[in-house]
């Protein structure tokens, strides 16, 4: 009987001692939850971003930022993604040189009423470099801030274009497997061209030493000169040109390429007022002259990708 007794005593002890764990971890993962730890969703397979972004109740665009993911249809199942928790489907951003409140509306794809009420702007003419706005996004639609990086669109937004010269926007390839901007320059130079590089911009496919989609501004961008890029002189005139490195004719550009050149394109058409239909390639401007930008380069598929 005695035996029994002091068993039920550390039976009670040993639950005691259960629960009082039980409850610490309770209170740990709570007291994180509450700190705003992000939680961790594992994509399953055929899962959108926007399912995911609807099951959590958060924007795609938040979890897109926190998980710099550039093209939401490139999820693969079994990824990893931290799901902001307590976000909102609005950003922070600050105005800068060549802003105005209807270009940051047009950037993020939504409303200037929308934009000015959120911050409640009564002249959309008054906003100041530096001034902070929220800026409510809208879900539906994709936003190109995440195609180019935050360094890139930096640069860019640096560079102020030549007022109605550009008209349309060309796209190369490089024809070679591996190649970097630099290269290209000095080659161009030795060919005689004295502003070198031909093109306004190149997009890396990871050789050499840039990144895989990273873009190089070339001096033509940044000083607005004429391109050297197609025969005819009046066309380098008004014509951007955008080189892909690699041989398309061999195969594909990269993922990466494909997300920078449209994030590239959607940013040049907006900053001057360029439409979707004056987007083409070498070939087209030159049947018959040239294979560039090769075979495996779709004109359609960007255009595809591309907002109206
Ligand atoms: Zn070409």
């Amino acid at each position: 009987m005695k035996f029994i007794v002091a068993n039920n005593d550390s039976i009670i002890k040993n639950f005691r001692r259960v629960m009082r764990i039980f409850l610490i971890i309770l209170f740990i993962g709570k007291s994180v939850n509450c700190f705003g730890a992000d939680s961790v969703h594992v994509v399953r397979q055929n899962e959108t971003l926007s399912q995911i972004a609807n099951k959590y109740g958060v924007s795609m665009s938040a979890i897109q930022v926190l998980n710099n993911i550039s093209n939401p249809n490139l999820l693969f199942a079994g990824k990893k993604l931290k799901i902001p928790i307590g976000s909102t489907k609005e950003i922070d951003y600050t105005v800068k040189k060549g802003d105005s409140l209807g270009s940051i509306a047009n950037r993020f794809k939504i409303k200037l009423s929308i934009l000015a009420s959120r911050n409640k702007i009564s002249r959309p003419d008054l906003i100041k470099i530096g001034q902070k706005l929220i800026i409510p996004l809208d879900d539906t639609k994709k936003v190109e801030t995440n195609l180019l990086s935050s360094s890139t669109l930096k640069s860019l937004s640096s560079i102020r274009p030549k007022t109605g010269k550009w008209k349309k926007i060309i796209v190369h390839h490089s024809a070679t497997p591996t190649d970097d901007a630099v290269n290209m320059h000095n080659v161009h130079k030795a060919r005689g061209m004295k502003n070198g590089l031909a093109y306004h911009f190149v997009i890396s496919n990871g050789s050499r030493k840039a990144y895989d989609g990273e873009v190089y501004i070339g001096n033509r961008w940044k000083s607005q000169l004429d391109g050297g890029h197609v025969k005819k002189q009046n066309l380098n005139k008004t014509c951007i040109g955008i080189c892909l490195i690699g041989n398309f004719e061999l195969r594909a550009p990269t993922a990466k390429q494909m997300n920078s050149l449209e994030g590239l394109c959607e940013y040049l058409m907006r900053r001057c007022s360029i439409s979707k239909s004056q987007i083409t390639t070498h070939k087209i401007i030159h049947p018959g002259h040239t294979a560039c930008p090769g075979k495996y380069f779709s004109i359609s598929k960007l255009l595809n990708r591309l907002n109206p």
